[in-house]
């Protein structure tokens, strides 16, 4: 597409957004209840669908798919610019588990699942377990092989959106003798099935994004098996591989709406010639800058084939601290005020202009995904090919 097309496609895309997002949303989710919560999302992600939108990634021949990777990022830039809803409940469906069934799912597999995923199933991903995060190939729970069947018991965390979801991305352990990673086998599980409870976790924000899910002997056909047994880590790296890059350009680009609401308060306090603020926001606006133009770069790089090991994680690094230093920002020009929260948003992103609040959210972003840690440890290993960290200091 040449430029000239692709500015046409944005203009486009701003266009159907400024007709389409649902009006008053922010305002609809401050202390929403959950059903109306999912609500919102169900409608979003309906009209975002049915313009294709919902799935500029998948493969040509799925409904919105083929997009280049160029009209992808027009896309992402254009929702965070609209400010428009973050599709929090459907992420999982659409990039996880979409894109781990389309590198490794078999053709049944895919006619099966994804037609649900485009008509609003709810995907979970249960890996992180209480003592399985950074050191994921520790997991425990198990998935014994009877018959036809694999038989599950065990404990997932931190599951975002689990007590929604119809689905869950499984990763479980089917031999526990051999290296940690080689025991693992990769399961698509429904989350109505027998043995399976859910419990939400309580944040300190006030909000549940994310819960416990226990499985009691719960049954899962071999069918729902993704690669072979046993190769189940491979699989999972197809899972975490699917978000990277474009999520990232879309939150960066969400950080110069939070710039400008952090500009609004202090333009409504009388403070923008405060020489402190000043100096702080001085700081700050380059850094949203660099952050949205590291990210960009990255893409650049996926682009023309160039990404290398380590690419992703700078970005991630680098947005997760401008966010903080952003958002800390926010808290400091409300004074004390800032140190208290009248109510959280449901699904928002993580600039609401309820600053307490987002500082808090902000830390989600440390170790969603991978902690700062452990990106600093890829970029350190695995790109600039620094020694490895001696095994006695790895966490158990
Ligand atoms: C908002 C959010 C959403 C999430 N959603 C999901 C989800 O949907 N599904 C899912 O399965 N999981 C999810 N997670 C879990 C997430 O993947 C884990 O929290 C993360 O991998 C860290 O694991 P942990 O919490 O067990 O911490 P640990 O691994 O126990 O780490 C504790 C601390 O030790 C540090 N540390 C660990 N190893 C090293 C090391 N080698 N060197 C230096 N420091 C180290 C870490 O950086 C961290 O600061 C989510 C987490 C968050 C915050």
């Amino acid at each position: 597409m040449s430029e000239t097309q692709l500015e046409q496609f944005r203009q486009e895309v701003r266009g159907w957004l400024g007709d389409n997002i649902p009006q008053g949303w922010r305002a609809a989710m401050t202390n929403a209840e959950q059903p109306a919560f999912v609500e919102l999302q169900q409608a979003w992600f309906k009209k975002l669908v049915e313009q294709g939108y919902a799935t500029p990634h998948w493969p040509e021949g799925w409904h919105g798919g083929g997009r280049s990777l160029a009209e992808q990022k027009v896309i992402f830039e254009e929702v965070a610019r609209a400010d428009a809803p973050r599709l929090i409940l459907y992420f999982v469906a659409l990039y996880h588990a979409a894109c781990t069934l389309f590198e490794c799912g078999s053709q049944a597999q895919k006619d099966k699942y994804l037609p649900g995923i485009l008509n609003g199933e709810i995907w979970c991903q249960g890996f992180s377990e209480p003592n399985a995060g950074s050191d994921l190939a520790s997991l425990k729970t198990r998935a014994e092989r009877r018959g036809d069947k694999y038989i599950i018991n065990g404990q997932k965390t931190w599951s975002t959106m689990a007590q929604y979801a119809d689905r869950c991305l499984l990763l479980a352990r089917t031999d526990g003798s051999g290296p940690p990673q080689a025991g693992l086998t990769y399961l698509l599980l429904d989350m109505k099935a027998k043995g399976v409870s859910v419990r939400p976790i309580d944040q300190i924000t006030g909000d549940d994004e994310f819960a416990e899910i226990f499985f009691d002997d719960v049954e899962v056909s071999v069918e729902d098996r993704v690669g072979e047994e046993g190769n189940g880590w491979a699989v999972a790296q197809a899972t975490l591989a699917s978000e990277r890059g474009l999520t990232l350009v879309e939150l960066t680009q969400r950080m110069r709406g939070g710039l400008s609401m952090l500009v609004e308060t202090l333009k409504s306090q009388g403070r923008l010639d405060d020489p402190h603020m000043r100096q702080q926001l001085g700081q700050v606006i380059p850094q949203v800058n660099a952050a949205c133009a590291v990210a960009d770069r990255y893409l650049q790089k996926r682009i023309s084939d160039q990404e290398q090991v380590g690419d992703a994680s700078i970005v991630k690094l680098y947005y997760a601290q401008v966010l903080r230093e952003l958002v800390r920002l926010g808290v400091q020009s409300e004074g004390l005020a800032g140190q208290y929260h009248g109510g959280f948003m449901r699904g928002a992103t993580q600039e609401t202009g309820n600053w307490a609040l987002d500082f808090m959210n902000s830390y989600n972003w440390s170790i969603a995904g991978g902690s700062n840690e452990v990106q600093r440890n890829i970029i350190a290993e695995r790109m600039l090919g620094m020694p490895r960290e001696p095994k006695q200091w790895q966490l158990s």
